[in-house]
This record gives C-alpha cells, structure tokens and sequence, in this order.
C-alpha cells in the first residue's frame, strides 16, 4: 500500500468500455436507429444521440430568452452532446464540480464557465480561479464567502452569485431543501459580498422539470424584495434551470410562456437593468438522447430488459417517470401495457411504466425509449457489472417533441 488511486466513474460513455467498439471513427456506422441496430444486433444498451436535435434545442432555447444561457453540464456531459450544444450557440456553462470545470475547458478553451455550485473544495475553488480562468461562483452561507475570498486571494473581477433558497414550488422535482439562503440571509450575504464582487448577483432554481411558468414569477418576485431589502446595487439575475420537456403523459406549457413569465416579472419588479442568466438543462439534451434496450425474458407483461434504474433509466425507477418506447420491429399486436425489470438483482430495479409496446413483444426484441438525454447516461452507475454501454450518433428524429422547440429545428 504505497500511493493513493483514485477510481473514475462510469459516465461520460466515452470511456465506458465496449463504448469504445462502437464509436471508433473509421467504422461508417448506419445514422438511423433501425438500421444501426439491424448491423449491431446488441447486446449491451445502445445509446443513439441526435446532435441535430440537441443543436435546436439550444438554439430554441438561446432565441427564446432574453439573456444569457448557461448550459447546467450535470444533465449530460457527453462530448458528443456538448460538441451539439456549442454548435447551436451556447458559450456558457454552469459546472459545479472541478471535473466538470476541466471538461469543458479541454473541450473549449474560449468558453465562459461558472461554478455554480453553492458548497465547492477549497482545491477546486483554487484549480477554477487560478488554472481554469472561472471567475463567477455561486454561493449561499457567510463560510462559502470567507473560503471564495481566501482562495482567490483578494479576487480581482471576482462575479459572485448568491442563491436564495425557495419555497417548496411546482416542480417534479424539487430542490429546496438542500441549497440556498433564506431571503434574510441572502439579503446579509449580498452586502457581505458587495465589496468584493466586480459582479453580484442573485440565483436560484424552481426545480427540475417545473411545469408552471409562474413559479418563475413568483421566485423573480422573491429575489426583488430581497435585492431591494438588500439595498446594494446587483448586476445580475440567474433563474436557473427547470424548464421542462413533454414526457408521454405530460405536455408542458410551450417555452414561450416560460419566457413571457419570466419577461413580465422582470419588467414588474423593476430587474430590466439587471443582466439574465439561465442553467438549463433537461430543456437543452432530453430529447436528444434514446437508449436501444434489448429484451432478454418476457414474464406477462414484465419485461427483463439490459438495462435499469442503475443505468440510464434512473428516472424510470422510483420517480416513475414514463418515457415513449417503439419496438423496433414491424408488428400488427395491439398494444399492451408493459412494465420493465432491469438487469441488477436488486428488486428495486424496477420500472412500472407503463410502457405501450405492441402484444407480441419478446425475448430478443429490441425497445428504443426516447427522452433519456438528461439525467440517463450522467446517473448510470456500474453495479452488479451492468456498465457496458454503446454509444452512437444517429439522424433520427426524436421519439417526443416538446412545443416551443421548433424555431430551433434544423433547416
Ligand atoms: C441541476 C441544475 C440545473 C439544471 O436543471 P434542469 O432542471 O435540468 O434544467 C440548473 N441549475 C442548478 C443550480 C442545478 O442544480
């Protein structure tokens, strides 16, 4: 026992091995999901990304709001996908840990990153500002301050981002509990950090998928009385991420009303000479992503699939989030309504579904399910040795769309 190792994760796929069968450049793979899997025939999950969609995206999403959009790099931090998000536009990114911060500057040396990340290292806060050239950082507590101010040394050009803490709000997936100052507090911090910020601002995050435009609104509100409470002059505005994506039983409200919520409260609260920030995330790479499953034992209608909640299907365990499958195989059986065991023995690898797949689906079938672009193949993990992955680029459209996002589509 002489040296310490430290031991990498699983995502991004690139370094998944057996990922690296399926991407290596001189093999001219099929660009649609049917013939790619007729010529592959695999057996391990097959990740097929559309970079054509993932560029619309952005690009939807940078025309619709009025500021600067920053791309939330945990949702996925694919290469391939952040290569797609660069070519529709986006030259921000919020990172909120220093592998993410090395990522994206080895991919882009020109582009601006912030470390929203509210609790940093002190090594990471010092890797970020002294190598890394981040000068925007996220806080929500006097310690994080005093460490911010430590580690930068005094911080010439220092932007500092305070995150106010929101109610519970009307997201599927809500954050409130873990981050964030209380409006008192976030008030205290603002003229704490005000000597020392080139740039101040405040944050926040209604949640992850937040269907209601006016939980915007009313967190633009909340933030106003603090800034006005705070009585010290504030450069600019983040309204995170949560804008949401259409899932088989949900169509959420179009982006422009997220965009018009957000314009309104702006404008009502007196912010317009405030600078705009968003993070999104899902909204930018959900439907970019689907993973090709295979079907290894049909009992009812159960179906053992390669992979699961300890893989890309996280959402579909326990939050019971429903994606849109399609057999790959032409079939006249009406469909029925099918739920998904994955690989591990954990019983808890479970997926209720329901999954609409046509009666005779069976052993050897192969299922794509759309809408795994965020937050599937950033959570795989390598339990019980479930990790082999492929990863391809395909041209297909995706399986879902959501409104809002068709100004981007490719031409
Ligand atoms: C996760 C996260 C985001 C991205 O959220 P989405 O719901 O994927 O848009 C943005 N900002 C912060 C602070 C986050 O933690």
């Amino acid at each position: 026992m002489t040296d310490l190792r430290f031991r990498g994760a699983v995502s991004p796929l690139s370094r998944a091995p057996g990922g690296a069968t399926l991407r290596r450049p001189d093999q001219k793979l099929p660009r649609s999901v049917d013939a790619l899997v007729a010529r592959l025939r695999p057996e391990a999950p097959l990740h097929c990304i559309r970079p054509a969609t993932i560029e619309g995206a952005a690009r939807s999403f940078l025309a619709a709001f009025p500021g600067e959009t920053l791309y939330a790099v945990k949702c996925n931090p694919e290469p391939a996908v952040l290569r797609a998000l660069w070519r529709g536009g986006v030259r921000r990114f919020d990172c909120a840990s220093e592998a993410e911060v090395r990522l994206v500057r080895n991919m882009f040396p020109d582009a601006a990153i912030h470390f929203m990340h509210p609790v940093k290292s002190r090594g990471a806060i010092r890797e970020a500002w002294q190598r890394q050239g981040v000068r925007d950082f996220v806080l929500d507590s006097a310690e994080e301050l005093a460490k911010l101010r430590e580690e930068t040394g005094g911080g010439e050009g220092l932007g500092l981002v305070v995150r106010l803490a929101l109610p519970k709000g009307g997201a599927m997936y809500d954050l409130s509990g873990k981050f964030g100052a209380a409006p008192a507090d976030a008030v205290a911090l603002l003229r704490a950090a005000r000597p020392h910020a080139q740039k101040l601002g405040v944050s926040f995050h209604v949640g992850s998928q937040c269907l209601d435009p006016s939980a915007y609104s009313r967190a633009i509100a909340l933030a106003a009385a603090v800034i006005r409470e705070a009585g010290v002059a504030v450069d600019l505005l983040d309204v995170g991420g949560g804008f949401p994506v259409a899932y088989p039983d949900v169509v959420p409200p179009p982006l422009p009303a997220f965009m018009a919520a957000i314009r309104q409260a702006v404008a009502a609260e007196g912010l317009s000479g405030l600078a705009l920030w968003a993070e999104p995330g899902r909204a930018l790479v959900a439907a970019g992503t689907s993973v090709v499953l295979q079907v290894q034992h049909r009992r009812g209608d159960a179906l053992f699939v390669n992979d699961g909640v300890y893989g890309a299907l996280s959402d579909a365990g326990a939050p019971g989030f429903r994606f849109p499958v399609r057999l790959l195989r032409d079939s006249a059986a009406p469909l029925v309504a099918c739920s998904f065991f994955g690989p591990t023995c954990d019983s808890a690898d479970h997926m209720k579904g329901p999954f609409l797949l046509p009666g005779d689906v069976a052993e050897g079938d192969w299922i794509e399910v759309g809408q795994l672009g965020a937050y599937g193949a950033s959570l795989r993990t390598a339990f019980n040795g479930f990790d082999r992955a492929g990863i391809a680029e395909v041209a297909d459209p995706p399986l879902l769309e959501t409104p809002g996002y068709e100004l981007g589509k490719a031409a």
